[in-house]
């Protein structure tokens, strides 16, 4: 899966230079790019995706980056921006094609990520065939207007640290739509199965040994429990969680390590 992330503005059609909104000296191009390249990093170094990045430069105008996505290249691109509107507007939007559930479900992801990360209002996932960016490109594209540059939501995104959180939100948002996991390492909870990760891959069909205890992966990952044959042998792996057992034994620690409650080495 290729991904694309894109700043908006920056170039103008004929050429010159195009800040997109301005508030004071804050620019629309000048933080929507640290937001972006917040982003496509995180993605590509959190969750080992394949995303370019696009237009940080400013040297491609919405007509140049339009001529970009013009076949299946990508499979997603997301375009960065700002918001503009009152002094009290606030909160995170994003537009996708009508018609476009693919887009839909990734602007619904993006915005309700961002909505978290910065605290501000979610006003959710947009429908409209206005923005050039997502009507006349090939790949399933989003428009993510982070939040306002007009009111206080600028205060959210001013500094660097604000724009990084703002790009990995986005990122956050992207993934969990792609089904992308993280690098992570550890144990990790998904749809209510506990697997341990390294590196961002799932350890399959392995002992480890954690925090004093051994636990079994199961074929698919996923942490065993209760009674189980490997080889030869059963194994009782405690099948509650440590807050429900009296001796505080984790859930999944192997206790008895075959059925005839011998001390087996692993
Ligand atoms: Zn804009």
């Amino acid at each position: 899966m290729k991904l694309c992330i894109l700043v908006g503005h920056g170039k103008s059609d004929s050429g010159g230079y195009d800040p997109g909104a301005v508030n004071g000296d804050y620019h629309e191009f000048n933080i929507a790019k640290e937001i972006a390249k917040a982003a496509a990093e995180r993605l590509n170094s959190t969750y080992g995706a394949d995303c370019g990045l696009l237009n940080d430069d400013g040297k491609y105008n919405l007509k140049e980056r339009i001529a970009k996505f013009q076949d299946h290249t990508y499979d997603f691109i997301a375009e960065i921006h700002l918001n503009a509107g009152s002094a009290t507007a606030s909160g995170t939007e994003v537009y996708y094609f009508p018609s476009d559930s693919t887009g839909q479900a990734y602007a619904a992801g993006i915005s309700g990520a961002v909505s978290a990360a910065l605290g501000i209002p979610n006003r959710g996932a947009k429908a409209s065939d206005y923005f050039g960016i997502i009507r006349q490109t090939v790949p399933t594209a989003v428009l993510v207007e982070t939040c306002f540059i007009s009111s206080g939501d600028l205060d959210k995104v001013k500094d660097a640290a604000g724009q990084v959180k703002a790009g990995n939100a986005i990122a956050d948002g992207i993934a969990k739509t792609a089904g992308l996991q993280s690098n992570a390492n550890g144990w990790v909870k998904a749809s209510s199965a506990w697997y341990w990760y390294e590196n961002g891959t799932p350890v399959k069909n392995k002992w480890i040994l954690t925090g004093g205890w051994w636990y079994r992966l199961g074929l698919d990952g996923k942490m065993l429990t209760g009674y189980q044959k490997i080889g030869t042998e059963t194994f009782w792996l405690n099948d509650k969680p440590a807050s429900e057992n009296t001796a505080g034994i984790p859930l999944g620690a192997c206790v008895i390590t075959n059925d005839r409650g011998n001390i087996l080495d692993l």
